[in-house]
């Protein structure tokens, strides 16, 4: 691909409205997963620079939250303009870090745009109400930005993901500290620097990177902090709700799933599998909303798994800055440890390889975190993979006859994020649509995230939603004014 610009070696913290490059401090490599060499250096903050971000953010919120709200939106819409004005040059180099073919990335810088307007245009919303009282009195009720925010994001949508926390923080009236993950920290650094450059304080939003468990047990545990938001694994997820529940500190938490995918016999076929192989395969599988639990009515199961396979084994996998490229590498070398050990377990179980299943090197070289597109049919409920999410590009195919068995199949694990289901039938799908325990349910369609649409997940899955009006009211609280 033509005009891939140089991975930035001066990796930077931003701090107070300060670029602050490496000093003293700690570093960590960035690793290229498409080949496993070092792109840079990255420079951890230390527990100074943490405690420097959060005495600016203090100061921040208290002179943002009295900021004219147009004022506030007007520099969000700025935001989402340099966004799009930049995708081009922020795209490669998520790629370059993360792995994702640049018409994914670019998807993802324009995706993080349109978070910006919606919150530019929601922030005057943030409405209260007016009780009834008799002449004279008043009781009001107010919505108000929350305080200071620890936003924690992770690697699979290093750019979207931060946006996602940062445009409602923003336009709450709250100010933010951002600890991206250590891996992607080039697309996260672009994306803090179009807020400046929008001309946000930078005492408002800030950028740190560290070793993760150092940096959320400190911003947490100060009483600066007023709200913590997570993307991530159950496990950190609820860990992170146990050093909030300290300081009674308020969370939002986005902790993926397990996402079941309902295919009934009378669905459209062909156009199912348009909708889904390409879906299955975005991101290489590293999506907290991936289709990931096949369950196929048996009167469609052996065509349907026949046409997956078919159509996975033509699927371009290589260097995600070639336009061919239709898949990129793992991002870092930890998924293809995990996911080629829960498919040969799966296999050990009875699970049929019908396509991939194992690491290989498409681009002829060794060194990158490459993992072949697959297929396992015949699935055991018992296979470990059935139950933990392989966030990998690995596609779980089960038959079922019933209808209330494919409800109970989908129900049955503790996660409750995203599910999927294909019908024609129209009243099947009204009961899928009530029936089915998550927080998100697509029916015919794996388009279940947008801007003005909460997301987020029950059971195991998460705690509260982004986006959508949920999302801007999860930086304020409520309270109530009485005056007579
Ligand atoms: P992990 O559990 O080590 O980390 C998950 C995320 O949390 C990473 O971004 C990491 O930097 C961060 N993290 C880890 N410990 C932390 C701590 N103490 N404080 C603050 N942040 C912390 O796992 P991983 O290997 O990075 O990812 C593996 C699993 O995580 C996946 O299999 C998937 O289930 C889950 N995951 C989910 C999402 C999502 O969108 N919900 C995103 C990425 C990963």
């Amino acid at each position: 691909m033509a005009d891939t610009p140089a991975y930035p070696t001066d990796l930077q913290l931003y701090i107070d409205g300060e670029w602050i490059g490496r000093g003293d401090r700690d570093v960590q490599a960035v690793v290229n997963p498409e080949s496993g060499e070092t792109l840079a250096e990255l420079p951890l903050a230390t527990t100074d620079d943490l405690d420097r971000a959060l005495a600016a953010a203090e100061i921040g919120f208290r002179e943002w939250r009295n900021r004219d709200v147009n004022e506030r939106g007007a520099m969000l819409r700025k935001t989402a303009e340099l966004l799009r004005e930049r995708a081009g040059e922020i795209a490669p180099l998520l790629t370059m870090e993360q792995g994702k073919p640049v018409k994914e990335a670019i998807g993802e810088v324009i995706g993080a745009a349109a978070l910006f307007d919606w919150f530019a245009e929601e922030a005057r919303r943030a409405y209260g109400r007016v009780l009834v009282r008799p002449p004279g009195q008043r009781s009001m009720v107010l919505q108000q930005p929350i305080g200071p925010v620890a936003a924690f994001s992770p690697w699979n949508f290093p750019h979207f993901l931060m946006a996602r926390k940062l445009a409602p923080a923003l336009a709450a009236g709250c100010s933010i500290i951002c600890k991206p993950p250590e891996e992607t920290p080039a697309c996260a650094a672009a994306l803090m620097k179009c807020v400046a450059d929008a001309g946000v304080p930078g005492n408002v939003a800030q950028l740190v990177h560290g070793v993760p468990a150092e940096v959320s047990s400190h911003l947490i545990a100060s009483p600066v902090i007023r709200k913590l938001s997570f993307t991530g694994s159950v496990p950190v997820g609820k860990h992170l709700m146990k050093l909030a529940a300290e300081n009674v500190t308020r969370t939002t938490m986005e902790l993926g799933g397990h996402a079941p995918v309902l295919i009934f016999d009378d669905c459209d076929l062909d156009r199912t599998l348009d909708i889904l192989v390409p879906q299955k395969f975005r991101n290489a599988g590293q999506v907290c909303v991936a289709p990931t639990r096949f369950y196929v009515q048996s009167g469609v199961y052996d065509r349907f798994v026949e046409e997956f396979t078919s159509r996975t084994e033509q699927f371009t996998v290589g260097s995600g800055l070639e336009d061919a490229t239709q898949m990129g590498p793992l991002a870092n070398a930890r998924r293809p440890e995990a996911v080629g050990a829960l498919i040969d377990e799966a296999k050990a179980n009875g699970a049929r390889v019908a396509t991939g299943g194992a690491r290989y090197t498409p681009t002829g070289k060794d060194g990158g975190f490459f993992f072949q597109p697959t297929v396992l049919a015949d699935v055991p409920l018992e296979a470990r993979i059935m139950s933990d999410e392989p966030f990998g590009p690995v596609a779980l195919m089960r038959p079922f006859d019933s209808f209330d068995e494919a409800i109970e199949q989908a129900n049955r694990l503790p996660y409750g994020l995203a599910a999927f289901a294909f019908t024609e039938n129209g009243r099947q799908a009204n009961r899928l649509g009530d029936l089915i325990e998550a927080g998100m349910v697509g029916i015919n369609t794996v388009g279940i995230s947008s801007a003005d649409a909460p997301f987020g997940g029950v059971k195991q899955s998460g705690y509260g939603s982004e986006d959508g009006i949920e999302g801007l009211q999860a930086y304020m609280v409520t309270k109530a004014v009485h005056q007579a």
